[in-house]
C-alpha cells in the first residue's frame, strides 16, 4: 500500500506539517472544510479504523492525546472542535490510510450529511 499519506510521511510529497513525533504526523488538509482542518495520521500504515488491532490500542490513544494538544496549540480547544474518522465507503473515506480529521474554527452542525 502506498497512499498519498504514506508519501507525506516519507517526505516524498510536501505537506504543511503542524506536529510530528515518532508515532504520528499532523498536517493541514489540502482542501479545508473549516478554518482549522488538520489530518492526524499514525506512522504505522493502517488502512482504516475498520482494520485496527488490539495491539494498536496505545497508538490510537496517542493520536487522540495529540489531537487534543494540537487543538490547544491552534486555539480551538475552548471554542470546540470535531474529530472525525471517516471509515470505508459509506463512511466517506477517500484515502485508504487511517486518519483523524480535526475540524474547528466554526460552528459544526449535526447530523452530518
Ligand atoms: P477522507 O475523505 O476522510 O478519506 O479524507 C481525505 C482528506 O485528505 C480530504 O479531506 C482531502 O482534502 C485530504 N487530502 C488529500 N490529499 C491531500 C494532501 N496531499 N495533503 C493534505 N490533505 C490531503
Amino acid at each position: 500500500m502506498s497512499t498519498i499519506f504514506k508519501k507525506i510521511i516519507d517526505k516524498e510529497i510536501p505537506a504543511d506539517i503542524v506536529y510530528e513525533d515518532e508515532h504520528c504526523l499532523a498536517f493541514k488538509d489540502i482542501d479545508p472544510k473549516a478554518p482549522v482542518h488538520i489530518l492526524i495520521i499514525p506512522k504505522k500504515e493502517i488502512p482504516s479504523v475498520a482494520e485496527v488491532a488490539e495491539s494498536d490500542k496505545e497508538l490510537l490513544g496517542h493520536l487522540l492525546v495529540k489531537a487534543s494538544q494540537i487543538a490547544k496549540d491552534l486555539g480551538v480547544s475552548e471554542s470546540g472542535y470535531r474529530l472525525v474518522a471517516n471509515t470505508n465507503k459509506e463512511g466517506g473515506q477517500e484515502v485508504p490510510y487511517l486518519h483523524i480529521h480535526l475540524l474547528g474554527g466554526r460552528q459544526m452542525t449535526w447530523p452530518p450529511g
